[in-house]
């Protein structure tokens, strides 16, 4: 087969971007250095036989929100979700919970005094959800379009997570934004940890934040599927190391970090170049815990088992403790609690019975140490009888998950600490921020705009920046998810 472009790394962005490229008629090939595709995308079963956990991605608020998948059809890659009653729900003590249902009206009743300026805070935003999304999943150094919604979002999105938070009276509202900034993995004082906030309550009104039917690894999967079937070829088990290894081909596209690229090109970038992707940042990494358990998870609050994300930590004030001690290179005692039970809401994943419980809590980058009890005795603050339906645990570290999959260093999964900075020039201030000064060299991960998640946007731009400038194509609508005026 004449190869026309290569792509290293079958995580989701390595995957749509060959998509995006066999769909356009560009003979691609894959380069995946573990024994199957899916990156952060994978589902296996760690605990129990039969009993499927997502190893990484569970909830798909972003697929759903994705104008690439949105294109493309979810269903034509066999891809069904489930969505949950509650998207999300934030217990702060043992019996009252900021409890996120799809509907506006629902959500804000329950927040009592806060339900006015919870309205404010999304409603105003809801009716321009697209044209947020299409923003939000590209560069952000790009003309916005429609200025005024751009400037009004802009203007809330820059405020941290910290000072959002002080417009609301509750705990139970004040929890939403803290616990929502926290999946950033920055300080909630930090500048534009509020955009985190407002972004993802706004997910959870439109796209929902719902579970794919039989793991997160079916979206990869049904990629793989489709980059064959439009005359793409997927090579596993192949770890690149220099780019000097690769066949020729007249693009390159890298679903790598910064430091790899490094290594695998250093000698022949441009110094300026090279100094920035040197400065690149990684956040804090994860320790997660993955449960089998005999029962659901008796929650004395009975609203949290209709939730399928779940945040723990306590109220906005002890989350952003626990958010600071990591920042800070510390474990807390009472770490944030990412927590999701997905056989609540899709038994296929468990067809002789039990459940899963997902869980993890961000921990210094590069951390060994197994947070399991910690985790434990968080979930136990709002479900005392936890410990009596757990039936295995399996535990993967920060330093597990950086020797799992290179592009988490040091546990971080979010392709980079989420600085301002970092958030505006991903990875370093090239236009577009894809293309690297190597003629037809990409990066395509989630090291590039818009950041980490199961969205496939930095592969889908990185690859219309691609098909733009080194085949002449201009995407067609068909081609072109979303705004490709960045491209
Ligand atoms: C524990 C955890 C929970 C998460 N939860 C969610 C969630 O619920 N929802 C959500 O939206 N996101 C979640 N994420 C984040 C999401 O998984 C990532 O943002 C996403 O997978 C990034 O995709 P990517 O393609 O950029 O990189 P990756 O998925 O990391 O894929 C990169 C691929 O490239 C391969 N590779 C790297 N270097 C080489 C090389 N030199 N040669 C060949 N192959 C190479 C790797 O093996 C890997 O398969 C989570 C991540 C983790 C780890």
């Amino acid at each position: 087969m004449t190869i026309d472009a290569i792509v290293v790394g079958g995580g989701i962005n390595g995957l749509t971007a060959a998509a995006t490229l066999a769909r356009a008629g560009v003979a691609v090939r894959v380069y995946e250095q573990a024994a199957t595709v899916g990156g952060g995308c994978r589902s296996a079963e760690l605990t129990d036989d039969g009993l499927l956990h997502d190893v990484c991605a569970s909830v798909v608020p972003l697929t759903v929100a994705s104008p690439f998948f949105s294109e493309l059809g979810l269903e034509n890659l066999g891809v069904e979700l489930v969505w949950p009653e509650v998207q999300f729900a934030h217990p702060v003590d043992a019996v009252r919970a900021a409890i996120v249902r799809r509907s506006v009206e629902d959500t804000a009743a329950s927040l009592g005094k806060d339900a006015g300026a919870y309205r404010a805070m999304v409603e105003q935003f809801l009716p321009r959800i697209d044209y947020l999304v299409d923003f939000v999943t590209g560069p952000l150094l790009r003309w916005p379009g429609d200025v005024a919604t751009a400037v009004r979002f802009g203007s809330r999105a820059v405020l941290s997570a910290d000072l959002l938070a002080r417009r609301f009276s509750t705990e139970e509202a004040k929890a939403i934004i803290g616990g929502c900034a926290a999946h950033s993995t920055a300080r909630p004082r930090a500048a534009a940890t509020g955009g985190f906030a407002i972004f993802l309550a706004l997910l959870a009104h439109s796209a929902g934040w719902p579970f794919v039917v039989g793991g997160t690894q079916r979206i990869t999967d049904g990629l793989a599927d489709y980059i064959r079937a439009n005359g793409g070829e997927i090579v596993t088990g192949h770890a690149v190391s220099r780019l000097e290894e690769l066949p020729a081909a007249r693009a390159v596209l890298l679903d790598v970090m910064p430091a790899a690229l490094l290594r695998m090109a250093g000698d022949h970038l441009p110094a300026a170049y090279r100094w920035q992707l040197g400065r690149w940042k990684h956040a804090p990494g994860v320790c997660k815990v993955d449960f089998s358990l005999s029962e659901p998870v008796p929650w004395l609050n009975k609203e949290l088992a209709l939730a399928g994300t779940l945040h723990l930590g306590g109220t906005a004030a002890d989350i952003a403790r626990a958010e600071d001690a990591c920042n800070n290179g510390l474990h807390p005692d009472r770490p944030f609690v990412l927590a999701a039970q997905a056989t609540l809401f899709d038994q296929t994943r468990a067809p002789g019975g039990g459940h899963t419980l997902w869980t993890y809590c961000h921990v210094p980058n590069g951390s060994t140490v197994d947070m399991s009890e910690r985790i434990i005795a968080e979930v136990e603050r709002y479900a005392p009888a936890f410990r009596d339906v757990i039936r295995r645990t399996h535990v993967r570290t920060s330093a597990d998950y950086q020797q799992y999959n290179p592009n988490f260093v040091g546990g971080d999964i979010t392709g980079g600490a989420p600085t301002l900075l970092q958030t505006a020039v991903r990875p370093a201030l090239t236009f577009p921020p894809y293309r690297t000064p190597l003629k037809g060299v990409y990066l395509c991960s989630a090291a590039t705009p818009p950041g980490a998640g199961v969205h496939g946007m930095s592969g889908h731009r990185a690859a219309l920046s691609a098909l733009h400038h080194e085949f002449g194509k201009r995407p067609t609508s068909k081609q072109s998810a979303g705004n490709s005026s960045a491209t």
